[in-house]
């Protein structure tokens, strides 16, 4: 990092200002910020000082962009990056926020040549070193533990697309192997595609089976908002997710369940 971006960071962190009440509400919101640690919690406040300082979000189709709703999109953006920084989200800048679902309209030619367009109502979009777009009725959906959460789903294909197309192989740090990525990926997504073709229930968004991109998407989203299911369902993708974002989000919920419980038996 260059020697002025981290004077300005510093800078920034300085003389931000997060109203306090706000900020434990957001935290409350969502069973992986509700889990974490002080020191976490502390981290998780510098980054997203510093996500709402270098990215813009903006409403559209009359949307206003209240306080709490850059908060509860920073912190679900940051959860992703917590251990990774601010610079996995690099090269570009906007976040735009619609009410609700929004249109996409985009042109594609078929295999025989011929040229559609196509308009598609949308939770969430991601661009290729472009914005991010979502609905803020979906981003309200998300922190109930069943596994929805349409920020994380949309920043992870941020991560997936740092080199390059989305196909559901981020970059990974120079400690983690390709091939053990790879064979864990592969495996429980061609055992989920054949679950979903006879119908069974698996406990995570079928959209997964959309492509590789998509599955580790929507993995992603769970490994955040029901982590046990993940590692219950597949423990391989469960490692690697975990060594990829550098998260134990399993264990954390789990520990933190235990000292609620704790709570609750000594009162
Ligand atoms: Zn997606």
């Amino acid at each position: 990092m260059s020697w002025f971006r981290r004077w300005r960071r510093a800078r920034v962190l300085r003389h931000a200002v997060v109203d306090a009440a706000l900020w434990q509400a957001t935290l409350a919101r969502y069973p992986f910020t509700r889990s974490l640690s002080e020191p976490d919690r502390a981290r998780l406040r510098d980054l997203v000082v510093l996500f709402l300082d270098e990215k813009a979000v903006h409403g559209a189709g009359g949307m206003t962009v209240r306080e709490d709703v850059r908060l509860a999109i920073a912190v679900q953006a940051c959860i992703l990056i917590l251990n990774l920084g601010l610079d996995y989200y690099r090269g570009w800048v906007e976040v735009i926020v619609y009410p609700d679902e929004f249109v996409a309209e985009y042109d594609y030619v078929d295999e025989d040549g011929v040229a559609h367009h196509v308009q598609q109502a949308m939770t969430g979009e991601s661009w290729e070193r472009g914005p991010v777009v979502i609905s803020w009725a979906d981003v309200q959906e998300a922190g109930s533990g069943e596994g929805y959460n349409v920020v994380v789903h949309e920043f992870a294909h941020k991560l997936d697309m740092l080199n390059g197309e989305p196909n559901g192989y981020p970059p990974l740090p120079a400690d983690m192997s390709r091939a053990d990525w790879a064979a864990a990926f592969t495996g429980a997504y061609d055992d989920f595609c054949e679950k979903i073709d006879r119908g069974l229930e698996v406990g995570i968004d079928e959209y997964a089976a959309e492509s590789p991109a998509e599955f580790f998407a929507v993995l992603s989203e769970a490994f955040f908002e029901s982590p046990l299911v993940v590692r219950e369902t597949y423990p391989d993708v469960y490692t690697q997710l975990a060594r990829f974002y550098r998260q134990d989000t399993a264990g954390r919920l789990a520990a933190s369940e235990r000292h609620t419980e704790a709570l609750r038996a000594v009162r």
